[in-house]
C-alpha cells in the first residue's frame, strides 16, 4: 500500500534517468544541429559533416550509419567549454570504435567499472547513513549531514567535463521509449546492455537545475512531513471528542488508515470515519482554518468549521502553535507547493529534449510504459463491471450504503486466526536478536521453494542488521558486496510487525541479489520499475504466516485479498487519473496561481469522482481523491503505484500457476532492466495489464458469494 516514501524510493525515482535524445530523429541531416542544445557552438554542424564521411572512410561504409547517430549524439551536448574544433575532431577520432574488437573492449570496460563505481558509491552511502539506520545509540547533529551527503551526486557532471560520458554517446545508442518498445523484443541482451550504458548520460541538467529539483523536493516534503492533525481535537457538533488524548495523525497516510482501524469500532467506528472524511475535504478545498494544522491548541469541528481555544490538554506545550480562535483558511499552500514541483519540472523540461514534460518523463522514462496505456488500464479498472458488484457485495457486508470513505474499506482481508499478542510471543521467541533471523535465512528460504544451493548461496549474500526505523532493504550495486536486510528489533525480541516487514525487505534482497549476482550484464540490473521489485516482495511477505508454520489461506481467505486488491486498484485508479490530468492541467496553465490550481484541481477531483465513483457511491462531488500526500511531494508518482499493483497480482498468479516461488523467481529476477512489458511477457506470457486481476476478481467473487 503506499506508505511514506522512503529516502530509497526518493533516490531510486530520482536516479531513474531513462531513456533520451537524440535517436528519434531521422530528420536531422548530419549537418543538421539537434534542437535540444542550445549552448552548440556555431562550428558544430561543419565538424560533424566533415567527421561522418571521414570515419565511414577509414572504417568501412558499414560503419557509417553509427558514425552519423555518434556523431549526433555527441553534438547534442557537446558545449563550448569541452573544447575547441580541433579539440572536438581529436577527440572523435581518437575514440570512435570502428571495429567490432575495439567496440567490444570498451563496452567490457565500462561495464566492469560502471560497476565498479555505482557499487563502490553505494558502500559509502551505506557507511555514511549507518548511524541514522542502524539502532546504534544516540544520532549525533553531524550524523544528519554524513546521511545526508550523496557521494554520486557529481558522478555525471564530472564523467561529462572528462569525456568519459561523450566516449559513450559517440559509441553507444541513445534509445526513445517507442524504439525500445518496437524494437526492444529483437535486441540482444549485449543490445540492452548497451542501450542502459548510454541512458545514463541522455541528459546533461545544470547544476542550477538540480538545485531547484532538490530545493523543492526539500521544502515540499517538509510542508507534508508536518502536516497533521491533533485528532483529540477535533469536536463534533455536540463537543464530542471521538479520539483519544495525544493521537496525532499525519496526512493522508495515518488518516487514510484510522479510517480503515475504524471499521473495528462498532460504537464509534461511522461518527469518526465521518468525521475524518470532512477534515479530508477541508485539507483538498483548502477550506481547512491554518491554525489547527499540526496544533493541538484549538479545537475544531470539521463540519461547521468551527474554531475555539483547546478546552483539553493533550501535548507538551511546546507543541502548542497558536490558541487563537481564528477560522481563515490555509491559503491554498498546498497548491503553491504543487507549483513549486511544476516550476522546477519545468526547469528540465528544456534539458529533456525527447521527454520534454514531468509527464513524458514519468511514463517514458520511470515507468516505460506509455501514456496513453496507463490511461487505458486506469479505464479498465474504472469502468469494469466488477465495479458495482464488488460494490454491493461491501455494502451487503456493512449492512448500509457505501459513504466516500469506503473508498478504503479493508473488510476483504483475512481474519488472522492468532491475535497481534500471540504473534508477538512466537515471533520474540523465535527471533530474539537480528543475527537469530540472519541464522534462519536459509531455512526460511527452503520453505519458499527455493533449492539448498540456492538458499545458501543467497543467506551468504544478505546480512540482517537491526533498524533504527521500521526497516528497509539496501541493496548493493557491485558483486563484491552483500545485500542490507534492515528490520527493527526490540529489546525484548522481534515482534510481529517487525517480521512481517523483515520477510518483505527478505524478498528485495533475493530480488537485488539474483539480479545482480546471476545476470548476463550488470549493466542490466535491477527491475523495470519500482512496481516490480516491490511486486516480488509482496509475495516473500504474503507467506509470512505460513514461514511461521501456520495453514495456508483457505479458498475464502485468497478470495478476500483478491477482492482487497482490486478495491484499492480502483481508488488507486481514480487518485493516479486525478493526479495525471491535474499535471496536464497546470501544463495548459503554465501562469496560474495556487488559488487557480487549487480550484482546478477540485474541479478534477469531483468530475472524476462523478464520472466513476458516484455511480456506485451514489454521492456527487466528492472531492476526496485529491487528498493523496504523495501529489504534492513526488511529481506523478500516483500513476506508479497503480501500476504496481497490477504488477504484484500478475507476478502472484504466475507463482501459484508454477506452484513454487524459488526457482519462478530466480528465472524473473535475472531478466534484469528491460522494458516492463518484455519482462512481464518473459515472466508470465502476457505484458502488464490489469487482465489477471480482473479474472481473479471474478473468480473471487464466485468464491465468496457461494452459500
Ligand atoms: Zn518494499
Amino acid at each position: 500500500m503506499p506508505s511514506p516514501l522512503p529516502r530509497s524510493a526518493r533516490r531510486m525515482a530520482a536516479r531513474l534517468v531513462l531513456g533520451l535524445a537524440a535517436a528519434l530523429a531521422p530528420a536531422f541531416g548530419a549537418a543538421e544541429l539537434p534542437p535540444s542544445n542550445p549552448a552548440a557552438p556555431a562550428w558544430l554542424p561543419d565538424a560533424v559533416s566533415a567527421l561522418t564521411p571521414e570515419l565511414a572512410g577509414r572504417y568501412g561504409a558499414g560503419q557509417q550509419a553509427r558514425a552519423q547517430r555518434g556523431l549526433r549524439q555527441v553534438a547534442e551536448f557537446w558545449r563550448a567549454g569541452d573544447g575547441d574544433r580541433a579539440a572536438f575532431e581529436a577527440f572523435v577520432r581518437a575514440n570512435f570504435a570502428g571495429d567490432p574488437a575495439t567496440r567490444d573492449t570498451m563496452f567490457n570496460r565500462f561495464e566492469t567499472l560502471c560497476e565498479q563505481l555505482d557499487g563502490h558509491m553505494q558502500e559509502i552511502t551505506r557507511a555514511f547513513r549507518q548511524q541514522l539506520d542502524l539502532d546504534l545509540g544516540p544520532v549525533l547533529p553531524f550524523d544528519e549531514q554524513f546521511g545526508a551527503y550523496d557521494p554520486s551526486a557529481h558522478v555525471t557532471d564530472d564523467f561529462f567535463a572528462n569525456k568519459l560520458a561523450f566516449v559513450v554517446l559517440l559509441n553507444f545508442p541513445l534509445t526513445t521509449l517507442d524504439e525500445r518498445l518496437h524494437d526492444g523484443a529483437g535486441w540482444s541482451r549485449r543490445e540492452w546492455a548497451e542501450v542502459r550504458l548510454a541512458e545514463r548520460f541522455a541528459k546533461r541538467v545544470p547544476a542550477e537545475v538540480n538545485l531547484a529539483l532538490a530545493e523543492a523536493d526539500a521544502i515540499t516534503g517538509q510542508y507534508i512531513a508536518d502536516y497533521n492533525l491533533w485528532m483529540h481535537h477535533l469536536v463534533d457538533a455536540d463537543g464530542r471528542r471521538l479520539f483519544p488524548p495525544g493521537m496525532r495523525l499525519l496526512s493522508h497516510w495515518n488518516l487514510r488508515d484510522e479510517i480503515k482501524a475504524d471499521y473495528a469500532d462498532a460504537h464509534d467506528g461511522l461518527a469518526k470515519q465521518r468525521l475524518i472524511q470532512r477534515a479530508m475535504e477541508r485539507i483538498v478545498t483548502q477550506t481547512i482554518p491554518a491554525v489547527v494544522v499540526n496544533n493541538p491548541g484549538v479545537d475544531w469541528n470539521p463540519v461547521s468549521n468551527e474554531v475555539r481555544p483547546a478546552a483539553a490538554r493533550d501535548s507538551d506545550p511546546a507543541a502548542v502553535k497558536s490558541t487563537a480562535a481564528d477560522a481563515t483558511p490555509e491559503p491554498a499552500t498546498r497548491y503553491a507547493m504543487l507549483l513549486r514541483l511544476f516550476a522546477a519540472q519545468r526547469q528540465l523540461d528544456a534539458y529533456s529534449p525527447t521527454a520534454p514534460t514531468a509527464l513524458a518523463r514519468q511514463f517514458d522514462e520511470n515507468l516505460q510504459i506509455r501514456e496513453e496505456q496507463v490511461d487505458a488500464m486506469i479505464d479498465q479498472i474504472l469502468t469494469s463491471p466488477l465495479v458495482p458488484r464488488v460494490a454491493r457485495l461491501i455494502e451487503s457486508r456493512l449492512g448500509r450504503p457505501l459513504e466516500p470513505f469506503d473508498l478504503w474499506y479493508n473488510g476483504f482481508r483475512p481474519d488472522s486466526q492468532l491475535t497481534e499478542a500471540q504473534l508477538d510471543a512466537q515471533v520474540a521467541a523465535k527471533y530474539p536478536t537480528a543475527a537469530a533471523y540472519q541464522q534462519d535465512i536459509p531455512n526460511l528460504l527452503l520453505k519458499l521453494g527455493f533449492t539448498p544451493e540456492q538458499a545458501r548461496y543467497l543467506a551468504a549474500n544478505i546480512v540482517v542488521d537491526p533498524a533504527r526505523g521500521s526497516g528497509h532493504a539496501m541493496g548493493a550495486e557491485m558483486r563484491t558486496a552483500p545485500a542490507h536486510l534492515r528490520t527493527r528489533v526490540e529489546r525484548t525480541g522481534m515482534n510481529y510487525k517487525g517480521y512481517n516487514i523483515a520477510v518483505h525487505e527478505m524478498g528485495h534482497n533475493v530480488e537485488q541479489t539474483f539480479s545482480l549476482n546471476r545476470i548476463d550484464h550488470t549493466l542490466l540490473h535491477g527491475v523495470p520499475n519500482n512496481g516490480f521489485t516491490e511486486a516480488l516482495a509482496f509475495v516473500f511477505q504474503g507467506h509470512d504466516l505460513e514461514l511461521l508454520g501456520r495453514p495456508q489461506p483457505d479458498a475464502r481467505q485468497a478470495a478476500g485479498k483478491t477482492l482487497d486488491d482490486f478495491w484499492s486498484a480502483y481508488e488507486m485508479a481514480g487518485v493516479a487519473r486525478v493526479e495525471i490530468e491535474v499535471w496536464r492541467w497546470m501544463y495548459a496553465h503554465p501562469q496560474a496561481t495556487p488559488p487557480e490550481l487549487r480550484d482546478a484541481t477540485v474541479q478534477i477531483a469531483r468530475a472524476t469522482w462523478n464520472r466513476y465513483f458516484a455511480p456506485v457511491f451514489h454521492r456527487q462531488d466528492v472531492v476526496l481523491l485529491g487528498i493523496y500526500s504523495h501529489m504534492i511531494e513526488i511529481p506523478l508518482y500516483l500513476p506508479n503505484y497503480f501500476v504496481a499493483s497490477l504488477v504484484a497480482v500478475q507476478v502472484e498468479a504466475q507463482m501459484r500457476r508454477a506452484g513454487a516461488i524459488g526457482p519462478e523467481f530466480e528465472r524473473m529476477a535475472v531478466e534484469g532492466r528491460v522494458t516492463p512489458d518484455l519482462w512481464m511477457v518473459h515472466a508470465t506470457g502476457r505484458p502488464v495489464g490489469p487482465e489477471a486481476l480482473l479474472t481473479g476478481t471474478e473468480q473471487a467473487l464466485a468464491t465468496v458469494c457461494q452459500p
